[in-house]
């Protein structure tokens, strides 16, 4: 994976404990560029589909009630090699096993309020991005 882009949601919980900008103020110094980005609350329906391939899983019904509970931030990143690299700052789902200094090892509440999102291939990026942002190829074409 070195695609340029990853998508990006502050969850409910991070939100709600005011820390969109201490998120945020991490993403940029670690080098990403914010291309997109708004204030939403997903619908019931929106966090269904979004976690779609989770359906099975116990926690499914709790994570999409968890995710609707508040309003989230949605972004779109960029930076060299951004999926990886995302993914090596906000660290593991469970924030026990988060290493030091991650996103979610600052911010997590628990495996499931865990403090952001982040794509897990480039293929996804591009799924997600396209999700919350109409014509998000506005976004992505001169970067891709
Ligand atoms: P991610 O790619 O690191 O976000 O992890 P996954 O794709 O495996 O899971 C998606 C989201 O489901 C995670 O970010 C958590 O919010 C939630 N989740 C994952 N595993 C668990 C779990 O064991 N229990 C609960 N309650 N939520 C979980």
């Amino acid at each position: 994976m070195n695609g340029r882009i990853t998508f990006t949601m502050i969850k409910p919980g991070a939100v709600a404990k005011e820390n969109i900008g201490p998120i945020l103020k991490i993403i940029n110094e670690k080098g990403f560029h914010i291309v997109a980005m708004r204030l939403t609350q997903l619908s019931t329906l929106q966090a269904q589909t979004f976690y779609a391939v989770h359906k099975e899983r116990p926690f499914y019904n709790s994570l999409v009630q968890s995710m609707t509970s508040g309003p989230i931030v949605v972004a779109l990143l960029e930076k060299d090699n951004a999926v990886e690299d995302y993914r090596k700052i906000i660290g593991a789902t469970d924030p026990a096993k988060a290493e030091e200094g991650t996103i979610r090892k600052l911010f997590a509440e628990s495996v499931e309020a865990n403090a952001v999102h982040g794509s897990d291939s480039d293929e996804n990026a591009i799924i997600e991005s396209d999700f919350f942002f109409n014509h998000s190829e506005r976004f992505y074409k001169s970067i891709k």
